[in-house]
């Protein structure tokens, strides 16, 4: 994160995490609160999941699911975790050897970075990066480098990822669908990353947890999928977003089972276990038929493009994005250049919240003008978010 967020000196606090001290998301969710605003910052849905996956998680309390499961997750949502990686993507994984069920996507992150990196090994990623990146790097002792998504379509210079490798990188951290750009790779970005990654011998870590939030002609297409790539890739995903269950914390990561062994040496020592009768929950969601997920991005689709027309006739700069729940947008076009203070003065200028992009750069030239609004709110709260922000509207 750039220099203007860096919080100030946080005693006690190990100085691997000097500077990650309260973070630009929790500052605007306290001012959502205070200003009673429209929270369009943090990205959770207003609506709960599907009610017969609540029911299995209920019905797990009551048959007595209340114990430690064990570590690597149940055997019945390996086994589905496993099923949905075939089915979606011709992927073949183990359940047993080649699964691990973890505590959020967040847990499989932090884990595979403190499992996989030496102190001073380099971790490469894109920039704008979701936060839980630099910190999880920042924890096991890596260097963090960064090569920069541009818009509109968010291109990156193939040059600079080249040069961002170095022979102390160890990884690459992707994620595709992006947060917080919406920018879904492409089948040839991905592989001129992959060709370097082979090149390289690097290990990547791919966060997918929106792999299932595409829209119009946007595929996912997970990196384990090109030549010579399954064998050095720990995919990571999470049920939150797939099924709408964020405060569920249900993960897992795929990888070849050296790979994932190491991950689960790592994460033994963090939660050990988490949620044992949310993943038979989660178990009977991945059991869904395919039309659910085909509902939930046609649903999300409809939504996006409410608040990209609601936001460019404000008068935002809206850079549509093809996948996730977040869009971004540049606020130049509103006579603001600085989307730190816009999104401070915002709740009090008209009761809604966003979160400046600088947040999620290291070069916060980059990312200066740019503010990123949440689309997985009901209908009407998105009508009346825009109908607040047309206050912005330039005569
Ligand atoms: N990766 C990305 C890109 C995210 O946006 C989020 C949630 N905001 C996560 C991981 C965290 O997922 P989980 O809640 O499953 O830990």
């Amino acid at each position: 994160m750039g220099d203007r967020l860096k919080s100030e000196r946080v005693p006690y606090l190990t100085s691997r995490l000097q500077g990650f001290g309260e973070s630009i998301f929790a500052e605007m969710s306290a001012l959502a609160i205070s200003t009673n605003s429209i929270n369009l910052g943090q990205g959770f849905p207003d609506t709960d999941g599907p009610l017969e996956i609540s029911e299995a998680a209920i019905a797990a309390i009551r048959e007595g699911h209340n114990q430690y499961p064990p570590g690597v997750g149940i055997p019945a949502l390996r086994e589905q975790i496993a099923a949905h990686q075939r089915h979606f993507y011709d992927l073949t994984y183990d359940p047993d050897t080649e699964v691990l069920v973890t505590a959020g996507a967040t847990e499989a992150i932090a884990a595979s970075l403190l499992a996989l990196v030496e102190v001073g090994d380099e971790v490469v990623m894109f920039e704008p990066y979701f936060d839980a990146y630099a910190g999880c790097a920042a924890m096991s002792g890596a260097t963090r480098k960064v090569v920069t998504l541009n818009p509109p379509d968010y291109w990156f210079n193939f040059d600079a990822l080249r040069e961002a490798v170095t022979d102390k990188t160890r990884i690459l951290l992707l994620n595709s669908p992006h947060n917080p750009t919406g920018k879904v790779f492409t089948r040839d970005e991905l592989e001129s990353i992959a060709e370097i990654c082979v090149e390289r011998d690097l290990i990547v870590i791919s966060d997918e947890v929106y792999e299932h939030l595409t829209f119009d002609d946007n595929q996912h297409i997970p990196i384990a999928t090109l030549p010579g790539m399954r064998d050095r890739t720990i995919t990571i995903s999470s049920a939150g977003k797939t099924f709408s269950f964020t405060g569920w914390k249900i993960g897992w990561a795929c990888a070849p089972a050296p790979l994932l062994n190491a991950v689960r040496n790592a994460k033994q020592f963090l939660t050990y276990v988490n949620g044992a009768p949310f993943q038979h929950a989660i178990a009977f969601a991945l059991s869904l038929p395919d039309h659910y997920y085909a509902e939930l991005a046609t649903d999300l689709q409809k939504r996006r493009d409410q608040l990209c027309e609601g936001l460019e006739r404000v008068g935002f700069d809206v850079f549509s994005p093809g996948g996730t729940y977040f869009v971004t947008a540049d606020i130049s076009l509103l006579g603001e250049a600085d989307g730190l203070e816009f999104c401070r003065r915002l709740p009090v200028r008209c009761g809604v919240v966003a979160v400046p992009n600088i947040a999620f750069y290291d070069n916060e030239a980059a990312g200066r003008s740019l503010v990123r609004f949440a689309f997985c709110k009901k209908p009407e709260v998105l009508d009346e978010a825009i109908g607040r922000l047309m206050v912005l509207k330039r005569s």
